[in-house]
């Protein structure tokens, strides 16, 4: 056990999974009779042969509703060649088998309710899988043992090894992400349960298929044929999970249900590192007198044990990442559509449900989506769902987090691998993480809540770039649902600022499309007119893409090109344009923009000049946590070189009108646990080089933004009146928020609002002394 522990703790580090499931037996019959079965029953003792389509759909939503990505169907094999009831039951709905029963019925619960069916449909033939594998991203059957001279056994013909083990390379052959497993305990020997544990290791070195191994114990049940016999040894059991581990490839996963062991905890010691699936909804079916633990129980028992629980799809990360060759192209999306960037199962408490678009109305900023059928009831970024406190959890000790915050604390750069595992904390880690943040943040910013009044003026949305995810611009590429074409006139960019500067605003953000009649000047000719009128409203203005554009469209270089942007008013680079600063990432979302060097490039030449600007980063559409942390060493790299970067803005993406959503190509944005740890790990990383952490309260909302201030964030950003970019991807919150809002989400955390400049110096009528507020000259 302490070997196999130790290979599983090199493999998963710290994380333990469970599958938030609902059970639907499909059919209590079954042709085979196992001396330890209860599930199977024979007519008499069941209402109907299958379950109707109606009570599927009825589970399965019930399901959904408390929050369950897995519909794990459980069947008897082939029960249609026992059982005459069976037989008539499938030819008057008009199927021939009960395979395709299933088929159809997992075909519904997608459709229906978006959970992701596992099939455990037994030993069926290669047709059977390859049509199953359409509608099931995983499938699974139990070995249970290669011994084929059990007494269990021998009224089931289903159970002869040479068919389980056929089954099992057909789906290998098939590329299907597949569960087995083996039962300890119903007869057979030690030799006889290492080599099945062997056998199933060697189809995965043939296949690679092999996702997880359940490893069960024998528990006697009244009323079956072994009632009398005794249940597994514990030694035995145990001594058998730690083979598996030891004997088994390092990727397979290894689980063991927490709902036949009196105290579960000494199973993570065996080396498992998954509890299954846990229903909050329905029975164990095949162990009905043992019930789950509670989620919190499960919880629990693992940290105390030193390991945090996560949920996860049907289908495990490592075959979702490669999903071209594991998921059938249809299932793809669903699939996607509940990972959270780990490609585990989202954590937000809640129900999702597939987004059924009505109609997609152009309005003027933008598109609107409207919507038709379950509402999903998790939080995401642009929601006006409030998110569970996360700051509610505590803190446990964590060896991995531990080591890394110290070596943080002790003014070391984090690396890759270190921000990685800051990003994939969970349950009490998360809370570590956080507070060690909103330390660093206090020791920089004092109790300070810095916002600064602006407007935003999004001059065009015409633009001939393609990014994938933008809801805002009206190109040639779009999916023709934006609102009309625009593109303001000077005068009317000049009046809206003008405007807002009369209501107090210091500063005007200006981004726009890249229209394709600018030239270079316009940009340039815009900063004057505005520097003219106002000359005290700072302009925080144009993106690297747009600078490095202007500059390219009149062929000079981009030093000079910036240098008479500055001469002309210009004073900031908003960091925007900057998405994921990975061009593996780039690659999907924004192919033809400005590349990661590009963008530091134009940043770089602009801190030269003797401009400012921030870092922005849109997580949570289709990239991984290793991308936000390569764009968080790279960011603090230039920062090291140049000083220049004012803060950082998390800037967590809204899928709702997002055009790569809608073309089923991107996630639902993060969820909150990933949003707050973003922030809380910027603010870790960029220690000593950024001391501003902003989060965008128009996509996370001001519940959300109650606990960002609590976890290293220390800026809310601007009172944005104007904006329009977030709201066009669908975000829900308003455009625009007063001092007063402000007030009112920093007084309850006895933090003190203070307006501030663009770069960062607190405002006349402020204390300038205040303690521990950088003030940035201007
Ligand atoms: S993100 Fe910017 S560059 Fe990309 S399409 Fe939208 S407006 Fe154009």
């Amino acid at each position: 056990m302490t070997e196999a522990q130790a290979i599983r703790n090199r493999n998963f580090g710290s994380r333990v999974t469970y599958s938030p499931k609902v059970f639907i037996p499909l059919t209590h019959l079954c042709r085979d009779k196992c001396g330890y079965c209860t599930f199977a029953q024979p007519p008499a003792r069941v209402q109907a042969p299958y379950l109707s389509a109606d009570e599927v759909r009825e589970i399965a939503f019930q399901g959904a509703l408390a929050g369950c990505h897995e519909a794990l169907f459980t069947l008897g094999e082939k029960p249609e060649l026992r059982y005459p009831a069976a037989r008539e039951w499938l030819d008057e709905r008009g199927y021939e088998s009960t395979v395709h029963y299933l088929y159809a019925m997992a075909q519904l619960v997608i459709d229906e309710t978006g959970l992701l069916p596992h099939a455990n449909a037994g030993a069926i033939s290669k047709e059977e899988l390859s049509m199953l594998r359409e509608v099931s991203p995983s499938q699974g059957m139990m070995i249970e043992s290669l011994n084929a001279d059990l007494d269990c056994h021998r009224g089931a013909p289903d159970k002869d090894p040479n068919r389980r083990l056929q089954t099992l390379a057909d789906a290998g052959d098939l590329s299907i992400p597949f569960t087995t497993g083996l039962l300890v305990g119903i007869g057979e020997s030690r030799d006889d349960r290492i080599e099945t544990i062997q056998a199933i290791a060697d189809l995965h070195n043939e296949f690679g298929h092999i996702q997880e191994v359940i490893v069960q114990n024998f528990l006697p049940k009244p009323g079956t044929m072994m009632h009398k016999k005794k249940p597994a040894l514990e030694s035995e059991y145990l001594e058998t999970i730690a083979l598996a581990r030891i004997l088994l490839p390092n990727d397979v996963h290894l689980q063991a249900p927490p709902n036949l062991s009196d105290d579960f905890s000494i199973l993570l010691q065996a080396g498992i590192d998954d509890w299954g699936g846990v229903s909050p909804v329905t029975a164990d079916f095949v162990n009905p007198e043992r019930p789950w633990p509670s989620l919190n129980r499960l919880r629990s028992i693992s940290e105390d044990n030193g390991y945090f629980l996560a949920p996860r799809l049907t289908v495990y990360p490592e075959f979702v990442r490669d999903s071209a060759k594991w998921i059938d192209e249809k299932l793809r999306f669903p699939v996607m559509d509940r990972s959270d960037s780990e490609l585990l199962g989202r954590d937000d408490p809640g129900s999702i449900f597939p987004e059924k678009i009505e109609f997609v109305t152009n309005v003027n900023d933008g598109a609107e989506v409207a919507q038709v059928g379950e509402d999903s009831t998790q939080w995401y970024s642009g929601s006006s769902t409030s998110p569970a406190n996360l700051l509610l959890n505590k803190t446990k000790p964590s060896k991995e987090i531990d080591e890394i915050l110290n070596e943080a604390s002790e003014g070391q750069d984090l690396t890759e691998k270190q921000i990685v595992k800051l990003f994939n904390a969970r349950g009490g880690q998360v809370h570590t993480i956080v507070s060690y943040a909103d330390s660093l943040r206090e020791s920089v910013n004092g109790n300070a809540v810095t916002f600064v009044s602006n407007c935003n003026i999004n001059y065009t949305n015409v633009c001939t770039f393609k990014c994938k995810f933008c809801g805002f611009s009206k190109g040639p590429l779009s999916l023709n649902l934006r609102g009309k074409p625009y593109l303001h006139s000077l005068e009317e960019v000049i009046a809206r600022a003008a405007e807002a500067h009369a209501n107090g605003a210091t500063e005007v953000c200006l981004q726009g499309g890249i229209h394709p009649d600018f030239d270079g000047d316009y940009y340039i000719d815009m900063c004057q007119a505005i520097h003219d009128e106002l000359p005290d409203l700072h302009i925080h203005g144009f993106t690297a893409l747009e600078v490095t554009e202007g500059a390219k469209r009149l062929g000079e270089p981009l030093s000079s090109y910036l240098k008479r942007a500055y001469d002309a008013g210009l004073r900031s680079l908003p960091g925007t344009a900057a998405e994921i600063l990975d061009d593996e990432v780039r690659e999907i979302l924004c192919p033809d923009k400005i590349s990661t060097e590009e963008w530091l490039d134009a940043h770089k030449t602009a801190h030269e000049i003797g401009l400012r600007s921030n870092v922005t980063m849109m997580f949570g559409s289709v990239e991984e946590p290793v991308h936000w942390a390569r764009h968080l060493i790279r960011t603090r790299e230039l920062q090291r070189e140049t000083g220049g970067f004012t803060e950082f803005v998390g800037l967590p993406f809204v899928h709702m009108a997002s055009p790569i959503y809608l073309r089923k190509g991107a996630r639902r944005g993060p969820t909150f646990r990933e949003n707050l740890l973003v922030h809380a790990v910027a603010r870790i990383v960029y220690h000593g080089y950024i001391d501003n952490i902003q989060a965008s309260w128009v996509k996370i909302g001001l519940d959300g933004m109650k606990q960002m201030l609590q976890a290293g964030v220390n800026d809310v950003g601007g009172t944005l009146n104007g904006e329009n970019i977030s709201r066009a991807a669908g975000a829900k919150h308003g455009q625009m928020l007063g001092k007063d809002q402000f007030e009112e989400l920093c007084q309850p955390l006895g933090r003190e609002l203070i307006q501030r400049t663009t770069l960062y110096k607190t405002l006349r009528g402020q204390d300038p002394q205040r303690k521990h507020i950088p003030v940035a000259a201007e």
